[in-house]
């Protein structure tokens, strides 16, 4: 489980700079930047809360196809923080690191 902080307030899952997904997918198969990366979890706000909670979860399961990341392993985030930001019109992993 990574520990996950939030800062993408236009996102409807976003609550206590953390997110109340269960888990997330972040996106990046050619990603070689952070900037290249995006969280295919993120909706905007309005959008329907498909989970229907509204529970921050701190820690949670982060599938990623962002391969080039140091931090991926057979399509898993296995960094102990991550933190999601505003990218792109949307959100991003600014914690990507190059292998
Ligand atoms: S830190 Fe790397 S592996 Fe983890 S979500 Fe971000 S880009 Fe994917």
């Amino acid at each position: 489980m990574t520990n996950l902080k939030c800062s993408v307030y236009s996102c409807t899952h976003h609550k206590d700079d953390h997110c109340c997904k269960p888990n997330i997918k972040v996106e990046g198969p050619n990603a070689m930047t952070h900037t290249e990366t995006s969280c295919a979890s993120y909706a905007p706000k309005g959008a329907e809360n498909a989970v229907g909670t509204s529970t921050p979860n701190p820690q949670l399961e982060i599938v990623c196809s962002a391969k080039e990341c140091v931090y991926n392993t057979a399509s898993r985030c296995r960094a102990n923080h991550v933190a999601i930001n505003t990218m792109n019109n949307g959100a991003g992993c600014s914690t990507f690191t190059k292998k």
